[in-house]
């Protein structure tokens, strides 16, 4: 099956008060338009992202696209079902057209891997799949200023994005738009021309940015993290996600990688939530041997939960041996990976201990770890 992403990013920056682009402003390290993207390109079931994109935005939204496999732009029209036409055309004219395509705002940047995953999974088996959050607040109908109906709230909900479709039938409906109807997302259009959607859940975290408030960073929050594991007999040690050979291998519950552990220490701290004692226990079985940077993704998604977005992350490893210049590389882009930054925003440095102390004897490994977050609302 193929899955194709459209990020209609076409808009001006008019409702948040900015003067260019909304999506091309960044929040920490990166742009709204990048993380969005690469939350798509990273997905293991998605096989290409089309930005449509207006001309003068062109040259800075593929700059900031560089390096995001599978990436491409289109361009956009004056509105967002002209931009997502243009862009099902396209795909239409390739060689190969994708079985399913996702529609997702590109000013939706914390749309998380399990909600895109729920979303190819519904579209795929249902047609069609909407993201939809049931309405929490009390809802009215206004006129002049005065709430003159009740709107029954159970059974409401709103749409956000990604949403699912059948390639083949979205293009189809997408082609008996008239030049008169409008539609405010891809929803409309195939509840007009197709039936009825099907709705799936969304999450509350995945909020689009729209006014000016919504990118305010009222700051940066900074934690710190402390790690050490001591030897026992094995034959590798895994830091930051690599597994590196070695005549011994570290003593956990888990992997043992005291470089994700430092981090997620830090992570944590800076949102102000418990270590990661408190959520992954060493005495719960699920843990035993567990991959630390599917846990550090869980930590993500937990300081994100508490309105938090990953600035950047800096870590310090103490160990004798083995050398590990040869694989930082690797452990940065495994890090930015799943956090969801880009490989700058990562630093790791490695060191020894000059042969002083615990460490100096060779006796375990140890990590130091900072990190930074920016909030997206005030705090
Ligand atoms: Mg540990």
């Amino acid at each position: 099956m193929k899955v194709f992403a459209v990020l209609p990013a076409a808009g001006t920056g008019s409702r948040a008060g900015f003067s260019k682009n909304k999506v091309l402003q960044k929040i920490g390290g990166a742009s709204v338009l990048r993380r969005t993207a690469s939350a798509f390109a990273r997905h293991p079931q998605v096989d290409g992202v089309l930005v449509c994109v207006n001309a003068a935005d062109r040259a800075e939204a593929e700059r900031e696209l560089a390096g995001l496999a599978g990436t491409a732009c289109c361009e956009g029209g004056a509105t967002r079902t002209a931009s997502v036409k243009n862009a099902l055309e396209a795909l239409a004219a390739l060689p190969c057209p994708p079985d399913l395509v996702l529609v997702h705002d590109a000013a939706r940047p914390f749309v998380s891997q399990e909600l895109i995953g729920r979303c190819i999974e519904t579209a795929a088996r249902c047609q069609s799949a909407v993201c939809a959050l049931p309405c929490t607040d009390t809802a009215v109908r206004a006129a002049d200023g005065f709430a003159v109906q009740r709107v029954e709230r159970e059974g409401l909900f709103t749409l956000q994005t990604p949403q699912g479709f059948s390639f083949p039938a979205l293009l189809a409906a997408y082609r008996k738009i008239g030049p008169d109807d409008r539609f405010t997302d891809d929803s409309g259009v195939w509840a007009a021309f197709v039936a009825p959607p099907k709705l799936f859940a969304g999450e509350r975290g995945n909020v689009k940015l729209t006014f000016a408030e919504d990118f305010a960073m009222d700051g940066y929050r900074t934690g710190v993290g402390v790690d050490t594991h001591a030897f026992c007999e094995g034959n590798e040690v895994v830091l930051g996600g690599v597994h590196i050979p070695h005549g011994r291998a570290l003593r956990a519950h888990s992997d043992g990688d005291v470089l994700c552990h430092a981090v997620m220490d830090a992570l944590l701290s800076a949102a102000g939530l418990a270590d990661i004692g408190h959520f992954f226990p060493d005495t719960d079985p699920r843990y035993e041997g567990a991959n630390s940077l599917a846990l550090l993704a869980e930590v993500r998604a937990l300081v994100e939960g508490e309105g938090f977005a990953v600035n950047n992350v800096s870590v310090s490893v103490v160990a004798e041996a083995p050398k590990l210049a040869p694989h930082i590389a690797k452990m940065k882009q495994n890090l930015a990976d799943v956090l969801q930054i880009p490989q700058h925003a990562v630093g790791i440095s490695a060191g020894t201990n000059e042969g002083l102390g615990f460490l100096g004897r060779g006796e375990g490994i140890a990590a130091i770890a900072s990190a930074t977050l920016c909030s997206r609302k005030s705090l």
